[in-house]
């Protein structure tokens, strides 16, 4: 890395304003993408401004000049006046640049990129750059427009990037005949057109090379991973401890658990790490496959962590197990921020001396007091709240452990095998049999008193509803909010008990609310989007989201998924507001009207909101591309293939005709 105070006319105080943005070294700086470019290959008088391109590009001479005060302000403002070739004459008014007056001397001559006003004959700009020579205003070529921010200014960049693209080695990083293949420039040669182009054609060019480039070795990396995670192998097959749990269930497995689990069981008694993805739509047994997997590991005598989002899912997938490895002599712990100090120290402590063989808990688990004896593997619940770092804090705590991750959160798949390139994807598709396929309803927010009429049917019955509102409290803008709405219902509903739930909410009351709710003490919640992930209560038939317009396709689907968890018929209901439905969202509702589908509606969701909303996406590195974006799906599958078929046949990138690959590496590496 090359300080930028080698650059000329860099010092401390302008490096520090690079620093801000992120621009550390001339390495950096050549990798600064131009946000626009400006086209300064014509030269354009007074002559050629119109209304529609009031730009100019040309030599002026100084005619006169004069300045004044502003009235109110006190200002100094400095007017001069210049002419073109043509005799034209162009006024400049020069708002606080006092340095121009000086430099604007009568008979001065200049070079001006501007936008004109025009008035009748008139012309006047107070937009404009002024330059003594035609090479320093860039004129006959196209000028590249950096996002500046601070005291940074457009020529300190340019001149900068200049500097670094003369003095930085700037190595190649793809073989000739990949780039020969896809019609790649060289590295060198996109970098030195991003920066000073010939043509707007050869700037496309030069993107999607350093795309491809991007793109390549992110694959590249993940699959570099993916095949350094080994391990000694160790035995295999299904444990009698399992067999027994599966036995015992009050269910079969359904073709789709029994697969999954034989993938996840091939990996575990493997020779590599597992690092696997498990996604399956609500409700399609995950869990389940994660408690089983578990019992693999904890019969070879590891720890197995398992890591929820919230303290809520984490007490009830405790509970949940205590339930199910009732009798089986599973060692169980809950591990949460909240238990009392003298409680933690023995949990710790016997966390540590291997007494526990499975522990439950939240991010807490991550902590740096958290000592495992023998911490073989990681189940991670609804992995996209979690965040990157933390769930390699955990990793490495334990020599290596098998990784299972779990999301309901379908991504379609090209985008699965980018983002989650250094996993393996394990899908369950088929929900268990028997569940009743939920029915949902667009409600006309004006017309919904036949739905609180269905949800009374239903509470007769001895069933549940959830309420779910997009905000606390009421705001200005008339989004209901869920307290408002809980008087509401509760003049609505006077016989059925109910509760409030949101995010301002004791813990210990949430805690408290929701196990009535399981025990039926309570017909009805009234909530925010906390109920979206997890919770599982048999009961619950109904589904109401108000203002659903307000929630993304992938989290109505997994609120839409608290319902139809049993055989009983389920209802969600989506109440939206007529006026100010956009397009989209009368899309993505009928989308969801229309499907049950969690792949389907995330590929909807993909073609109309674009990647940046996969939660997947937003945690992998994908968001940090500078040039690719992940709608460049044959890029991407390009890449891939490349990438694949390099390690394929030389893993150790030690053939020759790989050498750039090799020390291109080599040098990002370092
Ligand atoms: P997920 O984690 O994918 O949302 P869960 O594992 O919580 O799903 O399962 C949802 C519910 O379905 C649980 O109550 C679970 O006991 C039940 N379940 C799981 N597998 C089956 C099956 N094969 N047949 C019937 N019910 C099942
Ligand atoms: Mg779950």
């Amino acid at each position: 890395m090359t300080s930028l105070t080698k650059a000329p006319r860099i010092g401390k105080a302008i490096e520090t304003e690079f620093l801000a943005i992120g621009i550390t070294s001339l390495e950096d700086l050549i990798e600064y993408i131009p946000r626009a470019y400006d086209d300064r290959r014509e030269e354009r008088t007074l002559l050629d401004a119109t209304q529609d391109n009031p730009v100019i590009n040309c030599e002026i001479a100084i005619v006169g000049a004069t300045s004044f005060r502003m009235k109110n302000k006190g200002e100094k403002l400095f007017k001069a006046f210049a002419k073109d070739i043509n005799g034209r004459t162009l006024e400049i008014l020069c708002f606080n640049r006092p340095f121009l007056e000086s430099q604007l001397t009568i008979g001065s001559t200049w070079f001006i990129h501007a936008t004109v006003q025009r008035q009748g004959y008139e012309y006047s700009t107070s937009k404009f750059e002024l330059k003594k020579t035609k090479e320093e205003l860039g004129l006959g070529s196209i000028i590249p427009i950096y996002p500046i921010s601070g005291n940074l200014r457009q020529n300190t960049i340019r001149s900068a990037v200049g500097y670094a693209l003369e003095n930085v080695e700037i190595k190649e990083a793809l073989p000739e005949r990949i780039r020969e293949k896809y019609g790649l420039m060289g590295r060198k040669e996109a970098l030195l057109t991003l920066h000073a182009p010939t043509s707007f054609e050869s700037i496309e060019r030069a993107k999607r090379t350093l795309s491809f480039i991007e793109l390549f070795y992110l694959e590249l990396n993940a699959l570099r991973n993916k095949t350094e995670r080994i391990r000694k192998s160790q035995k295999s097959g299904l444990s009698q401890i399992e067999s027994y749990f599966i036995k015992h269930l009050s269910f079969t497995l359904t073709e789709d658990q029994e697969s999954v689990l034989g993938e996840i069981r091939e990996d575990l008694d493997g020779k590599k790490a597992m690092n696997r993805l498990l996604q399956g739509d609500v409700g399609s047994g995950k869990t389940l496959i994660a408690w089983i997997s578990a019992l693999h590991e904890i019969d070879k005598g590891n720890q197995v962590a398992f890591m929820a989002p919230t303290e809520l899912l984490v007490r009830q997938h405790a509970e949940n197990a205590y339930e199910l490895f009732k009798g089986i002599g599973v060692r169980i712990a809950l591990y949460t921020a909240d238990i009392e100090r003298k409680e933690k120290e023995a949990l710790l402590r016997n966390l540590k001396d291997g007494k526990i063989d499975l522990v439950i808990g939240t991010h807490a688990l991550f902590s740096e007091r958290v000592e495992f004896k023998r911490l073989g593997f990681v189940i991670i619940d609804e992995e996209h709240r979690f965040g990157v770092e933390q769930r390699r804090a955990l990793i490495d705590k334990g020599l290596n452990p098998h990784v299972l991750t779990m999301t309901a959160t379908p991504i379609p798949r090209t985008l699965a095998l980018t983002i989650y390139s250094d996993q393996d994807i394990s899908t369950i598709k088929h929900l268990p049999n028997g569940r009743v396929p939920i029915t949902t309803y667009l409600v006309d927010e004006r017309k919904r008193e036949k739905m609180y009429e269905t949800i009374r049917v239903e509470f007769m019955r001895g069933h549940q509803a959830y309420f779910v509102y997009p905000r606390i409290d009421e705001s200005d803008d008339s989004i209901r909010g869920a307290s408002e709405m809980y008087a509401f219902l509760k003049k609505k509903y006077p016989e059925y008990p109910s509760a409030l739930i949101h995010s301002k909410i004791d813990e210990k009351d949430k805690i408290r609310i929701l196990k009535d709710f399981q025990r039926g003490k309570i017909s009805y919640l009234v909530s925010t989007s906390i109920v979206e992930v997890g919770i599982d209560i048999k009961r619950a038939t109904c589904m109401v989201i108000e203002h659903a317009d307000r929630f993304g396709a992938a989290q109505l689907h997994q609120l839409r998924g608290r319902v139809g968890r049993s055989e009983l018929r389920s209802y969600c209901f989506l109440v939206y507001d007529r006026d100010g439905l956009t397009e989209d969202a009368k899309k993505r509702l009928t989308a969801l009207k229309n499907t049950n589908d969690g792949f389907l509606i995330a590929e909807k969701d993909l073609e109309t909101r674009g990647p940046g909303d996969f939660a997947g996406v937003r945690q992998s590195g994908f968001l940090k591309l500078k040039y690719a974006t992940l709608l460049d799906a044959e890029l991407i599958e390009n890449t891939r293939y490349e990438a694949e078929r390099i390690l394929e046949d030389d893993k150790g990138l030690i053939k020759a005709e790989n050498s750039e690959i090799r020390e291109y590496l080599a040098k990002s590496d370092s």
